[in-house]
């Protein structure tokens, strides 16, 4: 087994990663296992911030490194939250008061699409002048009234239009399948088999 590091602390991208990579022969660490902390995410766009991230708990551990950062991008807003989705309504970061802010936000906006963007980034080691990149996208509307009690952000006013449902009412499964982070996890494992 190959080791390598993940920049995050959340659970869910820890099993996620494990699963897929298993096969592949590496084992995932989480960087708060090893004593790294969080960094800044200062950047504008979302591959600069994942590779931060790599870069710092790769250099902290010695070992290759995995980040990924994520966020939803509202066409009527901008592309806004984007890189700022998890702190769109300001700290401490909550899910509700962000989506409160998104729906009052688009009140009487009759452009409501969005996507979501995920990108994923594997760094050999602090200096890789090669990262692995790979990102996805996810298309859907933005409704004022939460559906859904699954997944997790802003998945409740996420309307996948051609499902008739929301992120949060699609089985874990399901979403993945389609979702912008499983989207960017399979290109990943593309890019992993190619680099040998
Ligand atoms: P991060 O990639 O962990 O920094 O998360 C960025 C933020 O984007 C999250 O806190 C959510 O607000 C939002 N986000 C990213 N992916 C999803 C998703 O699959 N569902 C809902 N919200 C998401």
């Amino acid at each position: 087994m190959r080791t390598i590091v993940l920049a995050s602390g959340n659970p869910g991208k820890l099993r996620e990663f494990r699963e897929l990579l298993a096969p592949l022969g590496y084992a995932i660490v989480p960087q708060g296992d090893l004593g790294i902390l969080e960094v800044a995410e200062p950047h504008d766009t979302f591959v600069e911030n994942a590779l931060v991230k790599a870069r710092h708990a790769a250099e902290l551990s010695g070992l290759p490194a995995l980040a990924d950062d994520s966020g939803i991008c509202v066409r009527a807003l901008g592309g806004e939250p984007g890189v700022h989705s998890a702190r769109f309504a300001g700290e401490p970061r909550s899910d509700n008061r962000n989506n409160a802010k998104l729906v009052r936000l688009l009140a009487g906006v009759a452009d409501r699409a969005a996507h979501y963007y995920a990108v994923i980034v594997l760094v050999r080691h602090a200096h890789d002048p090669e990262p692995l990149i790979a990102q996805g996208r996810w298309h859907g509307e933005v409704i004022d009234e939460p559906r859904g009690s699954g997944g997790f952000g802003y998945d409740p006013h996420f309307l996948v239009p051609a499902l008739g449902r929301t992120a949060a009412e699609l089985a874990p499964d399901e979403k993945n399948a389609i979702s912008h982070r499983g989207q960017a996890l399979r290109r990943l494992i593309e890019l992993i088999r190619e680099d040998g």
